[in-house]
């Protein structure tokens, strides 16, 4: 990838290895002796579940959900249309909901009450990011990288039109005015 002036690193990927293996160890710590479903929200928290599940030693199953939500640009509406439901049932699974950055928490507060409708055992979500200052709903997940300002952030999954989402580090694009 071709360098460009517009990035600056947020949080290094020895930090982010450093912290995907506090998260590993905690999940590890709470579901100890049991099997566990990680559920990765497309296409952003690929790079994190990949990682975080390789931190956690139990028995540990993947699946993956796309969504896409209306009104992002102007207003998050909360709206979030389904592009691709789980492949298994999780009904009496132990499900950790992955998720690359929590923002306004629409989408993952959209997606949660989905998921708790099908009755697991347990319900847990692990976010890399969190924009506590932007939260439009009351939703905190259990298990937090790091927390970080209201700055739009690429790298380490997380994209600008499709692009960056394979930066090692979490990086701080500036958008180009009216982006
Ligand atoms: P929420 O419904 O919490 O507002 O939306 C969360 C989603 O917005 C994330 O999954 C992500 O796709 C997107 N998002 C929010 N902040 C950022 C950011 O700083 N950078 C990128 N690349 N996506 C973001």
């Amino acid at each position: 990838m071709a360098p460009t002036t517009d990035l600056r690193v947020l949080i290094g990927r020895e930090r982010i290895a450093a912290r995907v293996q506090e998260l590993g160890a905690e999940i590890a710590r709470d579901f100890a002796g049991q099997e566990i479903l990680l559920v990765g929200i497309l296409k952003g928290a690929a790079v994190f579940l990949a990682d975080l599940a390789r931190a956690i030693p139990l028995h540990a199953s993947f699946d993956f959900m796309a969504v896409t939500s209306y009104g992002r640009k102007s207003q998050s509406s909360g709206v979030v249309r389904l592009l691709k439901d789980l492949n298994e049932d999780i009904a009496g699974k132990n499900v950790v909901l992955v998720e690359d950055i929590l923002d306004t928490g629409l989408t993952l507060s959209y997606i949660r009450d989905l998921l708790l409708d099908r009755q697991p055992a347990r319900l847990r979500i692990a976010v890399l990011l969190d924009k506590t200052s932007r939260r439009q709903v009351p939703l905190r997940a259990d298990y937090t990288g790091f927390e970080i300002p209201d700055e739009f952030v690429v790298g380490y999954g997380l994209d600008y039109a499709e692009k960056y989402r394979n930066l090692g580090d979490v990086c701080v694009l500036a958008l180009p005015p009216g982006k």
